[in-house]
């Protein structure tokens, strides 16, 4: 991170109210649940503002705010800091450039931290540009001593970093930046999830695509990020008018025990018993069979990541 070196402190009021509304947005994002996250923000060379323990961060009022020194001694405020404040320390210290720090758990990417899947395709220019790749620090307990220790090794070659099996941690040079830097992160993981768990298929950059957004970045003063794999061939060079990617068959599970019985009638004309598939049946096996074009994949994908949005909702 560059340009830094001009920066002025924000007031404590500045940043206290910076800190409230980044939380009211995690909170609205559903980056955290009940009392989950912590945000701080830099206001001297030995004083940060931070969130309190206990409560929750959509709905904050100033005077719950915590003032700390970089050893974690409160310094104005009636509430405790979290325990997480911490890794913030952490990284104030291993990267005097940084103004900023939040944490949350947003859950596609800690699903990918759970999953020990870093965040480092090159598929989305904005997410190289201005996020960059973001690695997986490995496990430690939360609130332990060891958290701080597993994120220093990125705190100054990157803007974020996922906890494994915990969330996921971000700075910058104001709360914003830093915040925004949570949003891109759990944007980049579904895009991520979509393309390569539910589409299963994903063009990355290539390599020359991907040194010109890092020569894009560097003019723009961002010098940390790291460089993400790229692809040696260029695949998306091309308009795509016929769909020639592989088709995903997709064959729903149906419950051979749930199958509606055919209903059947008597025909006068031969007195016999004749049988009729009930369109609820004829529904089954029509989904049943192997979808094989484009429409029929759109629509499937389409009706999966709805049931999935409504079933995130729920929760
Ligand atoms: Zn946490």
């Amino acid at each position: 991170m560059a340009g830094y070196n001009d920066f002025k402190y924000l007031s404590d009021f500045e940043a206290k109210k910076a800190i409230i509304e980044a939380g009211k947005r995690m909170y609205l994002k559903g980056f955290v649940a009940s009392n989950d996250g912590n945000i701080s923000c830099r206001v001297g060379p030995n004083a940060i503002w931070t969130t309190p323990t206990g409560v929750s961060k959509g709905y904050m009022t100033l005077d719950m705010l915590v003032k700390v020194d970089l050893d974690g001694k409160v310094l104005v405020g009636k509430s405790k800091p979290s325990s997480e404040v911490k890794m913030h320390i952490r990284v104030y210290k291993e990267n005097p450039e940084v103004m900023a720090v939040t944490h949350a758990h947003p859950p596609v990417a800690t699903s990918f931290a759970i999953a020990g899947i870093s965040l480092d395709k090159a598929i989305l220019p904005e997410a190289v540009v201005n996020l960059g790749s973001v690695p997986i620090a490995h496990y430690a307990t939360p609130g332990s001593t060891d958290v701080p220790d597993s994120i220093a090794p990125y705190c100054k070659s990157h803007n974020a970093v996922l906890l494994a099996n915990h969330g996921a941690l971000s700075w910058g040079k104001d709360v914003f930046e830093a915040y925004h830097r949570l949003e891109s992160l759990e944007y980049y993981a579904t895009v991520l999830m979509y393309t390569g768990k539910i589409i299963g298929q994903a063009n990355e950059l290539s390599c020359n695509q991907v040194k010109e957004l890092i020569t894009i970045r560097e003019k723009l003063g961002i010098t940390s990020g790291g460089i993400p794999p790229c692809s040696l061939v260029e695949s998306n060079t091309k308009d795509v008018v016929t769909n020639t990617a592989p088709y995903i068959h997709v064959v729903p599970q149906v419950n051979k025990k749930e199958r509606p019985k055919p209903a059947s009638y008597i025909d006068p004309s031969c007195g016999c018993s004749v049988s009729v598939r009930s369109s609820e049946a004829v529904n089954k096996q029509t989904i049943n069979q192997e979808i094989i074009n484009k429409e029929d994949l759109i629509n499937e994908l389409t009706r999966r990541i709805t049931e999935q949005v409504s079933e995130s909702l729920k929760r």
